[in-house]
This record gives C-alpha cells, sequence and structure tokens, in this order.
C-alpha cells in the first residue's frame, strides 16, 4: 500500500485522512498552522472553523441536511466530531467550535497510520500519491506551484459569484427566452437567455435600491481588485444611472418575441446546469447583504416570487477551474496521482468542502491498493457535487453549496395529489438515500 500526502488539516484534508487511516493508508498529513497561519484562523487546530459554527440544516428536506446524512453513513470524522460538540439551534446544526477542532485533532492524532508534519509546503510532492487540500487561503507559495501545474488562467484568487435561482419561481408571464438578435437560435427554438424587461420607471428605482442598498464590508485581507469582468453590479450602478443599461443590462436585441415591445433595460438570466433547474443571473455579482439581494433582486420584473438557490458574493477565495482540469473522482487530469479536494475545487461551505475530502480519501484509498476510484452516483448528493466540478461549464465558473437544483427533480406528485415543496424535495432524498446505500452495498 502506497502511503499518501496531505497538504492541509482543514475541513477537508482531516476527513481525507481519516478516511484514509480506517482502510489502512499510511498518511503523511502536512499543516503549517500554527507555525504558519492563514489570515482567518486562530489556532493549530485541525478543522478549525473559520468563520460562523454553523454546519447549517440538519435535515432532508435541506440538500445539506440531505450531505450530512449521506456523510453519517460514510463514517464521516467531521460529522461525528460535529454531532458530538452540538450546542443547541433549532433545527441547524451548530457546533461549540473549540470542542469540535480539538475533537477531529484528537482523533487523528490518536491513528498511527496519520504522520504529522508542521510547517508550509511549498513545493508540491513529484512522487506518489498527493491531495492537495490547502483551502480557500492557500499561502502565497503553494499557489504559484498550484498555478504551474494547472495553468495560470485556471486558478482563481478571488470569486465573485452573482446570484442563482430556481427556475420554477420565475414568473414565465412576465419574462421571455431570447438571444441577442437571435444569434445562436435554430428556427422554433427558445434561445438560452431569459429576460427580465425593464420599463425606465422600474429601472431607475431599481438602479437607486441597488445604490442604496446595506453591502458587505470587505474585510481587511480581502483586498480584491475589480476587474472588468467581474465588478459587482452595484459598483457599476454607482458610476452613473445608465452604466448597468450600457453593460450587462443592455436591451438592445431583445425585443419581445410575441409583443415586439423595446424594454428599456433587461435582466438575463441562463441556465446554470445542464438540467436548466438553475438560472445563474448575469453580470449580477454583487456584495448586497443576502436580506438586500432578495429585497431589492425581487424589484425585477419577473422576480417577485423567485427563489435563490445561492445569493451573490466577492470574496478572497483560492479555487482552480475544475471542470477543465479534474476527472469526475478529483483526480487532475494531466497527473492523475494528484488529487484535490475542499473548497479549492469550487465548492463552497464547510460541509461541502469536508464531503470532497472524504470522496478524495476514498478515491485515494482505492488507487493506494492499485484499484480504480469509483464515485458515486449523480442523484446521490455527492455524486451530484462530484458532477457539478467536474462537468459544469467552464466560461463561468464560480464556487457552489450543495442545493437541490443539483440533483434530478424529486416526484410531483402521489396519484392525483400534487406534492408540496417539502415533500418533493424529501422524494429527492429519498431517492439519494437509496441509491447511496446501494452504492456502498449497506
Ligand atoms: P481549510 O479548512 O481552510 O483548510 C486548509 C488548510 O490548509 C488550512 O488549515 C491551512 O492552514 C492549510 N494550508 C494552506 N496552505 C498550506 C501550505 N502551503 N502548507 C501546509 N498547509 C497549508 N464556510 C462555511 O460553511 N461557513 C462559514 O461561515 C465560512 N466562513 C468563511 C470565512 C472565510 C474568511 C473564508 C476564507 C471561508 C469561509 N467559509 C465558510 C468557506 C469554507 O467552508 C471554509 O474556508 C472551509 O474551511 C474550507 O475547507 P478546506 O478544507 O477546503 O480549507
Amino acid at each position: 500500500t502506497q502511503t499518501v500526502t496531505i497538504i492541509g488539516a482543514g475541513l477537508a484534508g482531516s476527513e481525507a485522512a481519516w478516511q484514509l487511516a480506517k482502510r489502512g493508508v499510511p498518511v503523511r498529513l502536512h499543516e503549517m498552522r500554527p507555525v504558519k497561519m492563514t489570515p482567518a484562523h486562530n489556532t493549530g487546530n485541525c478543522a478549525e472553523l473559520v468563520c460562523s459554527n454553523t454546519f447549517r440544516a440538519d435535515h432532508l428536506e435541506n440538500a445539506v441536511g440531505l450531505l450530512h446524512e449521506e456523510m453519517r453513513r460514510m463514517d464521516s470524522l467531521i460529522m461525528n466530531c460535529g454531532d458530538q460538540a452540538r450546542i443547541p439551534a433549532g433545527t441547524a446544526l451548530a457546533v461549540d467550535r473549540e470542542q469540535f477542532s480539538s475533537m477531529v485533532t484528537a482523533a487523528l492524532k490518536a491513528e498511527p497510520l496519520i504522520e504529522f508534519i508542521e510547517g508550509e509546503v511549498t513545493e508540491i510532492p513529484t512522487e506518489g500519491l498527493v491531495l492537495i487540500a490547502s483551502g480557500p487561503l492557500t499561502s502565497d507559495a503553494l499557489y504559484e506551484q498550484i498555478q504551474e501545474l494547472t495553468g495560470e488562467d485556471r486558478l482563481c484568487f478571488f470569486d465573485a459569484i452573482a446570484p442563482v435561482l430556481d427556475a420554477e419561481t420565475i414568473n414565465m408571464d412576465i419574462c421571455y427566452w431570447k438571444n441577442r438578435y437571435d444569434k445562436n437560435v435554430e428556427e422554433g427554438e427558445a434561445g438560452d437567455y431569459l429576460n427580465c424587461p425593464m420599463d425606465a420607471g422600474q429601472y431607475k428605482a431599481f438602479i437607486k435600491e441597488l445604490v442604496d442598498a446595506e453591502k458587505v464590508a470587505f474585510k481587511e485581507f480581502e483586498d480584491i481588485p475589480f476587474f472588468e469582468g467581474c465588478m459587482p453590479i452595484e459598483e457599476m450602478a454607482e458610476r452613473g444611472e445608465d452604466t448597468p443599461r450600457f453593460g450587462p443590462m443592455k436591451p438592445v436585441g431583445l425585443d419581445h418575441p410575441e409583443t415586439g415591445e423595446k424594454a428599456y433595460a433587461v435582466v438575463q438570466m441562463r441556465r446554470d446546469n445542464r438540467m436548466g433547474s438553475l438560472l445563474n443571473m448575469v453580470g449580477f455579482q454583487t456584495k448586497m447583504t443576502y436580506g438586500e439581494q432578495k429585497r431589492v433582486f425581487s424589484m425585477i420584473p419577473g422576480l417577485e416570487n423567485a427563489e435563490f438557490f445561492r445569493l451573490g458574493s466577492l470574496h478572497r477565495n483560492t479555487f482552480i477551474k475544475s471542470p477543465d482540469l479534474l476527472d469526475g473522482t478529483l483526480r487532475l487530469k494531466s497527473d492523475p496521482r494528484v488529487l484535490f479536494a475542499g473548497q479549492i475545487t469550487g465548492v463552497e461551505g464547510y460541509v461541502e468542502s469536508a464531503s470532497m475530502g472524504l470522496m478524495a480519501g476514498r478515491f485515494l484509498a482505492a488507487m493506494a491498493k492499485g484499484e480504480t476510484p469509483e464515485a458515486p452516483p449523480e442523484n446521490t448528493a455527492h455524486g451530484a457535487l462530484l458532477a457539478h466540478i467536474s462537468q459544469s461549464r467552464t466560461s463561468d465558473f464560480q464556487p457552489m453549496n450543495i442545493n437541490f437544483g443539483l440533483l434530478p427533480p424529486g416526484k410531483k406528485r402521489e396519484g392525483k395529489r400534487r406534492f408540496s415543496r417539502a415533500e418533493r424535495r424529501r422524494s429527492v432524498s429519498d431517492r439519494a438515500l437509496e441509491a447511496l446505500d446501494e452504492w456502498l452495498n449497506i
């Protein structure tokens, strides 16, 4: 059995090390803290939670709750310690952060197959199996090494996230599918963009609210330059009332396909997944607070009752363009002995990062024993996340939390009775757990 080198003992690296040791595979676990700290961590503990102390909803009508349950069924260290360090928080799983990361650290230190190596890794080993799990705050020297491995244009230094909506909640009496000047659209087809038209009054009121809305302040270490391609929409609005109308909200070539009506401005949305259940607001990356995004974006005609799978944000965040670089089992296509896991693969959140560590641990254990790694089915939360990071379109690939829009739709009715939203979600979770059990041979 080969030894596996893991870089980073965060959420992903800790879980991967655990999965490997449990399968009898020796691990060299490198962690630079406390010798060298990141701008957000405060301790030398494994799996330190840098901000909130919650793993979010812990029930099966929520996609992250499904991810929790799948992880529990795969003997997750992060979930086991999370459950033990649980503190009351309604239906959410919140933890005592100090107790949680101390427990993870103690469990890993008690494993004879895990060798801890303190200090920054500045070179990626050129031989043997390697897992890069250095997170959103990867050190500069390692960042450069990863850049060499992936190419400059495939490693990002920050995210610029536009909101993603539930396609089923858009008012289609107002919005219409159309490409600008009907470019690249076959006769009789609908187009790739869903347009929300605005008149002058609606546009002006909307711009005013964008400018006035409350924004999230940048943290000191998030000194992010605004490149033209990813400027927050409110920043654009501040440059002048008409600036968005000559940018992402340009209405030309988008007259209404039935009435021929010309809009004063449009908000465009594009499908964000193969199934078309997710819609991405084009050019709407934003630093507005989550509450303000919901309020201001509901002023957009057609989005009055829209529900969001993801809200917009801008963060310091190291991540690779996984769809170009990784295969479905987190292996670098150009050098399959190197795997990536955690936030650096383009998932978002503590639980998602740990879940990708769990997958990487399983895949590497198979590889260390000379076997071929195998991904779980795409109708499980783990399979859906793996598919998202390995198969999304790369041009606008941005980090994503787990959400039901990434999984195939659930049952809509039983007999004549239409399922409620909660029942539909529950049916997706039940199907996922059944598929996972089958895959695990339980
Ligand atoms: P990490 O947990 O960061 O682990 C990476 C590890 O690698 C670190 O321990 C680091 O010290 C180490 N490392 C880096 N470079 C090297 C090197 N060269 N050599 C050796 N070790 C190295 N998610 C949430 O769900 N809720 C939140 O509230 C939340 N808040 C966040 C706040 C901030 C400021 C940031 C940056 C992210 C936040 N996230 C949050 C996102 C994400 O879930 C966490 O960053 C999560 O810790 C990611 O897990 P990871 O294992 O990928 O990385």
